[in-house]
């Protein structure tokens, strides 16, 4: 994949900061099963490691956008949530792992390159690596995604909602991640570079399922034109085209 301009994601109103546990954490967790959610792996490197093309992607920059992604999510969550009369309980907690199996989640070990909300434990736990490699090559709207999509996990299953098919499932996340961003945007929370849109249509796309993948699959999360429909419906139109009530 080629390393498109580096672009950056300015939080404009940091909200409150959080200390967010990255590092071994032992997950409390139950319950993956299929649902354990298998967030596919970012594009094979084709880039050197180590390649840093302005200097901005070191793993302490790497490591602000995952907690400035995770705080953005929480406040535009809890505001969310608020509106509608409904208590919000933050994610428990974010865990970064580097071993396949580090993390558990309902008995079925965390794989490396993947990221996944863990429904049982209350978690969401990613392959530091893999996101670290995805942010050097994508960019860092790519962090913003993934962690929009999974909370978007967790706000599903705060919600109840359990689609009969994995797919359904995953295009709403997509749509959830796109409607945090884009609300956040509009709020003035956040600022988009003209280059981020193009980081997170390179990252919706090294994410798409192959196009042979029946959508009805175990696991299918939508083709890369699905993912990025269903991402923009939700930038454009907020929650509502996402269908949440
Ligand atoms: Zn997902």
């Amino acid at each position: 994949m080629p390393v498109p301009c580096r672009t950056r994601f300015v939080v404009v109103a940091p909200v409150v900061a959080a200390l967010i546990a990255l590092g071994c954490v032992s997950g409390p967790g139950d319950e993956a099963g299929p649902g354990g959610e298998g967030d596919r792996p970012a594009p094979t490197a084709t880039t050197p490691a180590g390649q840093d093309l302005e200097g901005t992607d070191t793993p302490q920059e790497f490591m602000e956008d995952v907690g400035d992604a995770e705080r953005v999510a929480e406040a535009y969550w809890g505001a969310q949530f608020k509106k509608s009369g409904l208590e919000f309980e933050p994610v428990s907690q974010l865990i970064a792992y580097e071993r396949e199996g580090e993390v558990d989640c309902g008995g079925q070990a965390l794989g490396l390159n993947n990221a996944a909300y863990c429904s049982a434990g209350d978690f969401i736990a990613y392959d530091v690596n893999w996101a670290f490699e995805a942010f050097r090559q994508v960019g860092d709207a790519f962090i913003f995604y993934l962690l929009g999509h999974e909370y978007a996990h967790a706000i599903q299953a705060r919600l109840g909602i359990q689609k009969e098919f994995s797919i359904d499932q995953e295009l709403q996340a997509d749509c959830m991640a796109g409607a945090y961003i884009g609300d956040t945007e509009r709020q003035g929370a956040l600022k988009l570079d003209d280059g981020d849109l193009k980081e997170l249509a390179d990252g919706l796309e090294a994410v798409g399922d192959d196009p042979g993948q029946p959508w009805f699959a175990e696991g299918a999360h939508g083709t890369a034109k699905q993912r990025t429909s269903a991402f923009e419906e939700g930038y454009e139109g907020s929650v509502e085209p996402c269908g949440l009530s």
